[in-house]
């Protein structure tokens, strides 16, 4: 599988995640011109992406759904509860693309097994999604203010995770922030910070975890540097060393990010993946 960040962060996120023949989005948080743009850039054409995930309402996920469901006519998959929640205020995205999922309940999209999984975050309802196909397991978690115990079975599981680190708390509890959003970010239903994410991979580092993707970087209260330092540091504090083919990679904001490939090893297996 190819995994391509199209942007992550505030201002819009977007994953792509297929084969060039098929593939899916996950979130929609960016224009459907810069989808479009991006993905042609790695010559993916649009009618091979066989449907859109969607993690929760906020509009750095969801901004782009309006253009994506009328002109494209993709089906988006999310829970009823986000459903609701998109559609209370966005009335003009297309209900024909309306797929609604259950949550922890394994659905198939293109050539995907597919899992969601609630993470705690302050919106109606925010989901994280678990992607198997062979031998091969992601997990997209950002926008979450803990790791809950729900959710962290699906994160340790992944050979490539996506995992928030959206804040640097030094730089936040001395930012510009007003104090009411400072406290929101930093709450169990904001966001996870640097520290938070590097202790969490450390506590659970193990051999299958091949891609760390750290994302949805705040422009104000983080840098790309501080949360890569973060994580390396913590990580050599408890003497783990990363094998030659494991890789942490941090999101451009922005702009794609160099496409990570994961191959195979073998055939199809079970895929009861959690443990
Ligand atoms: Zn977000
Ligand atoms: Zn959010």
């Amino acid at each position: 599988m190819n995994f391509y960040s199209l942007g992550s962060g505030s201002s819009g996120n977007c994953y792509y995640l297929g084969n060039g023949q098929q593939g899916i989005l996950i979130d929609a948080g960016i224009s459907t011109k810069a989808v479009n743009k991006f993905l042609k850039e790695i010559d993916v054409p649009m009618h091979t992406i066989m449907g859109v995930l969607i993690t929760h309402n906020h509009n750095d996920h969801i901004k782009g759904l309006k253009v994506l469901t009328r002109k494209h006519n993709i089906p988006v998959f999310t829970t009823r509860k986000i459903w609701n929640s998109i559609l209370t205020s966005n009335r003009e995205i297309s209900t024909d693309c309306i797929r609604e999922i259950v949550l922890q309940q394994k659905f198939h999209l293109a050539g995907f097994d597919i899992e969601s999984f609630p993470v705690c975050h302050d919106a109606p309802e925010t989901i994280g999604f678990h992607i198997c196909t062979g031998d091969k397991k992601m997990t997209v978690a950002t926008d979450l203010g803990i790791i809950c115990q729900t959710a962290a079975p699906y994160i340790k599981a992944a050979n490539l995770l996506v995992i928030e680190s959206n804040y640097d708390e030094q730089m936040l509890v001395n930012g510009r922030y007003p104090y009411y959003l400072k406290k929101r970010i930093k709450s169990d239903h904001g966001h996870l910070s640097n520290h938070q994410t590097s202790e969490f991979l450390a506590d659970n580092f193990n051999e299958n975890l091949s891609n760390i993707c750290l994302a949805h970087l705040s422009k104000n209260n983080n840098t790309p540097e501080i949360a890569l330092q973060t994580l390396q540091n913590t990580l050599s504090k408890r003497g783990i060393i990363l094998k030659d083919q494991q890789r942490i990679t941090v999101l451009n904001r922005n702009i794609p990010t160099e496409m990570i490939t994961l191959t195979s090893s073998s055939f199809p297996e079970d895929s009861s993946s959690i443990s």
